[in-house]
């Protein structure tokens, strides 16, 4: 078992059988939860550290920066939807970065399906006339993450598990028919691979993003984007945070790069999505370290391991809660 799920295990099977029952608390505002309310479900020790509010007991350590939307957990980091923000003389986080994102990834086993999953499809990002970005060298986006996605599919089936994938060639299958060729196959799993490009090249690490909640903006979006109605993919909410968590953990792990968190974003590929997605970005293209990184097997194979430790992370976490 990999480390990082292990650590998740331990906690599960001490936590408290009831179950989390709901949020509902005296004195903090209408869809917000206080940390110290967390912190007593948990029965984790709360400290304020400067900026930081640390929840902690012996199997868990979930870290929020406060007035940010940055937390850890384990020290992974992830967005929060909204900022950490002060009411009364309690730090408050909206009940859907609590609901949706930080207790299933800590409880798995009070959201897993009802099944095993059986299908996960691979989506290697952009090709055909898509290059998507291309590196100062001219390495190209579409053919790396392909490459990334072979190895992916090669460790998966090692390991028993069925793999498609949208593309396996240089060709360009639109957005909507990658989440639809997803739904024709019956994907239990929808994994899209990409890696990323910035203005500035000092930009590097790797991020992976799952769909935002509905009524909520894209991490990188600032408020532009805050759609009020549901896509299809919210239904997994829940799933997509303990997937999203899962494999960002150990691509960050696998990779050694900067960790710039799990994020949300309203990607097509991901909201049309009828099952738990999430979309990794490998590293940045527009990075000298990491485009020379992307060019070497060894790296684009490590990326791949990270991916698909993720993946059976997941997998053993939802055979764990269906004993
Ligand atoms: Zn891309």
């Amino acid at each position: 078992m990999h480390s990082i799920t292990r650590k998740l295990f331990l906690y599960h099977t001490a936590l408290f059988a009831g179950g989390f029952a709901g949020t509902a608390e005296a004195g903090t505002p209408a869809g917000t939860v206080s940390l110290a309310y967390i912190a007593r479900l948990y029965s984790m020790k709360l400290k304020i550290f400067g900026k930081k509010a640390v929840m902690e007991n012996r199997y868990n350590k979930v870290e929020i920066e406060t007035n940010s939307r940055r937390a850890w957990i384990n020290g992974v980091m992830i967005w929060l939807h909204s900022a950490c923000r002060k009411s009364g003389s309690d730090w408050t986080i909206r009940e859907a970065d609590f609901k949706r994102g930080i207790d299933p990834i800590l409880r798995t086993y009070a959201y897993a399906p009802g099944r095993m999953p059986r299908l996960v499809v691979l989506d290697p990002g952009h090709g055909g006339k898509d290059t998507g970005s291309i590196s100062p060298k001219g390495y190209r986006e579409k053919d790396l993450v392909l490459d990334i996605s072979y190895r992916v599919r090669k460790l998966l089936e090692a390991k028993g598990i069925r793999v498609k994938m949208t593309r396996t060639g240089d060709t360009y299958p639109n957005l909507d028919v990658r989440s639809t060729y997803a739904y024709k196959v019956g994907a239990d799993l929808f994994i899209s691979i990409h890696a990323n490009a910035a203005g500035a090249p000092s930009a590097s690490g790797v991020e992976t993003f799952i769909t935002s909640s509905t009524g909520y903006d894209s991490t990188n979006a600032y408020g532009q984007d805050q759609d009020t109605f549901a896509f299809k993919n919210n239904t997994y909410d829940a799933l997509n945070a303990v997937l999203g968590f899962s494999i960002h953990s150990n691509v960050v792990k696998m990779s050694k790069r900067d960790d710039r968190g799990l994020r949300r974003a309203r990607y097509s590929v991901l909201k049309h999505t009828r099952c738990p997605a999430a979309l990794v970005e490998c590293g940045f293209l527009t990075n000298p370290d990491e485009e020379i990184l992307l060019n070497t097997s060894s790296y684009r194979e490590s990326i791949a391991r990270g991916i698909s430790n993720g993946v059976l992370g997941y997998f053993t976490l939802v055979k764990r809660a269906l004993r």
